[in-house]
């Protein structure tokens, strides 16, 4: 039996940044992942000032992918906003990757499938044990499955499907572009350049409302595609996206149940308006870390909501 103080089920950037919080206050931790690291994570890479703010990420530290846009392009209904802002992009597989070597705990490639409460610890597929137990595993992680199910359940209302391919180009144009409601789509597509030669552009919105007007994630993404070709955005390229679904933020939002925490697309928490779930990955992260450091209750309640009004405030 392995034991630690705290095991982190999934290393994405809500785990990563709760075992740094924790290291850095002398915690035992360790981070369980299905996935060996560098991974691939289906995401477009779109982060905050607020992210940065919080992972007190400094550019010049960084040594990979990372690009800054001073204006975002929203079409909306077909109309042209330029919006001025500061936002940025990454690329997933470099940044989660950095941030967990960044965390410098133990991490262990295992996929969590059984989890038992046992003399006040929990006890994983008869292997790890620890005290406190937090559930970074994404939208189907095990310590959400297991404990908070019941007590947190989670509205299909609020599913996003979401679709996207990331692939090295030569961008002509490195604005961001995003375009919403296309077609009735409840949701957005989006263009954006990465640092060093990539490009991701993907589409993601409510499944049910999708499904409800008779039309899938796919036949969108299918338009979209002839819609950046004739855009001359990108072209001659056949393309094999790959998908995602994760919830918007949910009413419910238990975090804590004994000394089992979720945090992340394990508790639902990407924005309403925008699906940006790095942000309150990252928030969530600080927050549980910080209530297993202190003793106190964590809850994901002030974690950030919305992107809109930052984007709009440059935050
Ligand atoms: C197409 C798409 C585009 C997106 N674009 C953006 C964007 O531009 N900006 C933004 O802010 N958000 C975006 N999001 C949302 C964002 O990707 C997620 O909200 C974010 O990754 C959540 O981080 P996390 O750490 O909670 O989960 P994840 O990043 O999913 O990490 C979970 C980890 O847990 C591991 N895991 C899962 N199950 C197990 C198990 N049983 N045992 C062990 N390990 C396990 C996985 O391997 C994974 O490494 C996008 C999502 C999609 C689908």
């Amino acid at each position: 039996m392995i034991d630690s103080e705290v095991i982190i089920v999934g290393g994405g950037p809500a785990g990563s940044t709760c075992a740094w919080e924790l290291n850095n206050s002398g915690i035992q931790t360790m981070v369980l992942d299905k996935k060996t690291f560098p991974r691939r994570k289906v995401c477009a890479g779109w982060i905050t000032l607020k992210v940065i703010r919080d992972l007190k990420l400094k550019k010049e530290e960084y040594p990979y992918s990372f690009l800054t846009f001073n204006r975002l392009y929203f079409y909306v209904l077909g109309k042209k906003i330029p919006v001025r802002t500061r936002q940025y992009s990454i690329r997933r597989y470099e940044f989660d990757h950095w941030l967990l070597e960044r965390a410098n705990v133990p991490v262990q490639q295992h996929a969590v499938r059984h989890i038992r409460k046992e003399k006040g610890c929990y006890v994983i597929d008869n292997r790890f044990r620890c005290k406190y137990l937090v559930g970074a595993g994404g939208t189907n992680c095990s310590v959400y499955k297991t404990f908070f199910r019941k007590a947190n359940p989670r509205s299909q209302k609020r599913l996003i499907t979401a679709i996207e391919e990331e692939f090295k180009y030569d961008c002509q144009d490195v604005n961001c572009y995003l375009w919403f409601f296309e077609r009735n789509l409840p949701g957005y597509s989006w263009y954006v350049p990465k640092g060093n030669g990539y490009l991701n552009v993907g589409i993601g919105g409510k499944f049910l409302g999708i499904r409800n007007k008779g039309r899938t994630i796919r036949s969108h993404w299918n338009c979209f595609i002839k819609k950046l070709e004739k855009l001359s955005l990108v072209q001659d390229r056949s393309f094999n996206p790959r998908g995602y679904n994760y919830y918007l933020r949910q009413t419910a939002n238990i975090g804590q149940i004994d000394n089992a925490f979720i945090i992340g697309d394990a508790a639902g928490l990407a924005t309403s308006d925008m699906g940006e779930g790095i942000g309150p990955a990252v928030e969530s992260g600080l927050l549980a870390a910080n209530a297993i450091i202190n003793g106190s209750t964590y809850s994901p309640k002030s974690v950030t909501k919305y992107s809109l009004v930052n984007i709009l405030l440059g935050k």
